[in-house]
């Protein structure tokens, strides 16, 4: 069968790290996130995470060289031979054209680009209220999508916690930053013809269905 390289990409609180856990889980591809990669490397206290961390802070973009090298690495793992989702990268017309050439080494290519469309208002509500574990990364919201284990992770009964970007003021930023950065990538993957966009506004199974319909008629 032939491998399923896809790309999540949508505006912060879109849903791609809740959308691509499902899908990922299904069909059994690893969630490559760069920012959990980040998060998991300023927790570490590693070098990775020292220069990630001021970036991360003021809601801006962590340079590209150091984004696109993680990313190159872990293009290299065997365990993304049947297929991967990329989630949060490319964020850049920088780290899309990287990616391209990557994949070209590995002679590969993207099947699919899912754009995740939700308005900004929605975006800051998801934002303020996201909760995440803090020993297995799963993530809730306060209103929208509570945790079946109350006031812990109903996966792991890990701690929660508000992610320190998730403030009003830093959402707010980030957002300029999508608008400003990431949203040019996405004329760029339509004329590849690779784009689908699919409605985030709906409650998440809903959105799940979606998607997977989208795959499906993708032959995947
Ligand atoms: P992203 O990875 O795009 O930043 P997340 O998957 O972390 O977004 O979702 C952002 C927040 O919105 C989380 O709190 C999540 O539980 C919540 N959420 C995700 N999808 C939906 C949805 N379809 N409806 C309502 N809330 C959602
Ligand atoms: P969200 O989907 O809520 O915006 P992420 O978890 O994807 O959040 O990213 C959190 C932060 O990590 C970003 O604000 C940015 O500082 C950094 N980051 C993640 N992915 C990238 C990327 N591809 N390029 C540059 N910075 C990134
Ligand atoms: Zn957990």
């Amino acid at each position: 069968m032939a491998d399923i390289n896809l790309i999540i990409i949508g505006p912060p609180g879109a849903g791609k790290g809740t959308q691509a856990a499902f899908l990922c889980r299904e069909q059994n591809i690893p969630h490559i996130s760069t920012g959990d990669m980040f998060r998991l490397a300023v927790k570490n206290a590693t070098l990775l995470g020292l220069a990630a961390k001021s970036y991360m802070d003021r809601g801006e973009l962590v340079p590209d060289e150091v984004t696109i090298g993680i990313v190159r690495e872990r293009l290299s793992e065997k365990d993304v031979a049947k297929g991967f989702l990329l989630d949060g990268f490319p964020r850049t017309t920088v780290q899309a054209a990287a990616l391209e050439e990557v994949l070209l080494s590995l002679g590969r290519e993207i099947t699919l680009v899912i754009n995740v469309v939700v308005p900004e208002a929605e975006l800051i509500r998801r934002l303020t209220g996201r909760l995440v574990c803090r020993s297995c990364g799963a993530t809730y919201h306060r209103v929208f999508n509570l945790s079946p284990g109350g006031e812990v992770c109903g996966i792991c009964r890990g701690e929660l916690y508000q992610r320190s970007d998730d403030s009003e003021e830093t959402a707010l930023s980030r957002l300029a930053v999508y608008q400003r950065q990431t949203a040019p990538l996405l004329d760029y993957y339509a004329a590849s013809g690779k784009l689908r966009n699919i409605d985030g506004l709906k409650p998440i199974a809903e959105v799940t269905a979606e998607l997977r319909a989208v795959l499906a008629a993708k032959g995947t």
